[in-house]
């Protein structure tokens, strides 16, 4: 029987040609393509950790985690302006003033910083503060911001649709590269199984990771927070992940000493484990030599 629409890991070549490794000799089976966001490298000697607030709500919240960032040894600074809730009637983020708020947040501490964009109309205005553009679980298959990101030359982290299938993944990944932008990280963050809700918010799927790297040259990170969205299941998670290929993490943190968050309270992390995670990452140092023996 044929059905219209079906797609298997077969077809990749032909959805995705320009990111497949069968259609892109030059990196071989196993050659990450790096991708550097001032200076911190995906896929490169070590996994990257990327740490910060759910939302950016106020000066002092976030330039506070930022330094707390910082100090616990991460890489990169999270934080959304413009957050896809829900419920229209739940914080929606702080927007502009959110913007200038993560453009401090770099100013004082020198972290790079990545942050959601899910507007094409708005990719200018995020695109003029962040160093990577964020797209997030629900915008997967946005097209037209695929494509507006991907006329950008900014890095992109585009993380993996909740119900979306490993091709389904990778050829949203290709409507940015088709408009000559490379510079995409991907991002596991859990998807919806049978047993979602009951006692981990999504199923994080481990098992995408080698076969994302067995599929195509890009490098794929993994986020524990809205995998699990359950604080202490974050770190154990961060391991698994790590050890499992990840090129890196992106994990919520907060100062619970200010009071919970607005958002997502109940996965975030304090620095201390932070600075744990990034320890148990930091051991995990590839060379590239051993990379290619390990691959
Ligand atoms: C986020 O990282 O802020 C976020 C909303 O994640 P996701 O798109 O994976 O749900
Ligand atoms: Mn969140």
């Amino acid at each position: 029987m044929r059905i219209a629409g079906q797609v298997s890991i077969n077809d990749l070549p032909r959805i995705c040609p320009t990111l497949h490794r069968q259609t892109n000799p030059q990196y071989g089976d196993h050659q990450t393509r790096v991708v550097e966001v001032r200076g911190v490298r995906f896929g490169g000697e070590r996994p990257v950790v990327i740490a910060g607030p759910c939302a950016v709500e106020s000066h002092e919240q976030t330039v506070g985690i930022a330094h707390a960032v910082r100090r616990a040894g991460g890489d990169m600074l999270r934080g959304g302006a413009y957050k896809p809730r829900t419920s229209p009637h739940d914080f929606q983020g702080s927007g502009l003033e959110g913007l200038c708020i993560l453009s401090v947040a770099r100013q004082e501490t020198g972290l790079p910083v990545v942050t959601e964009v899910m507007d094409p109309r708005m990719v200018s205005e995020v695109a003029r503060v962040a160093d990577m553009l964020q797209v997030g679980s629900r915008n997967m298959q946005n097209y037209p911001l695929l494509a507006e990101v991907g006329r950008t030359r900014k890095p992109v982290l585009l993380k993996r649709g909740m119900a979306a299938s490993l091709c389904e993944w990778l050829g949203a990944a290709e409507y940015i590269a088709k408009q000559g932008n490379l510079e995409i990280v991907l991002c596991e963050r859990g998807i919806k199984g049978f047993p979602s809700g009951e006692y981990s918010r999504y199923v994080l799927d481990l098992n995408v990771i080698p076969a994302v790297q067995m599929l195509t040259y890009l490098p794929v990170i993994v986020d524990p927070s809205h995998a699990t969205g359950v604080a202490a299941m974050v770190e154990p998670a961060s391991r698994a992940a790590v050890e499992m290929g990840s090129h890196g993490l992106i994990i919520e943190i907060a100062d619970f000493s200010r009071g919970l968050p607005r958002c997502d309270a109940d996965q975030a992390i304090d620095a201390e484990t932070l600075g744990r995670i990034v320890r148990f990452a930091r051991a995990h140092q590839v060379s590239p030599e051993e990379k290619v023996h390990a691959a």
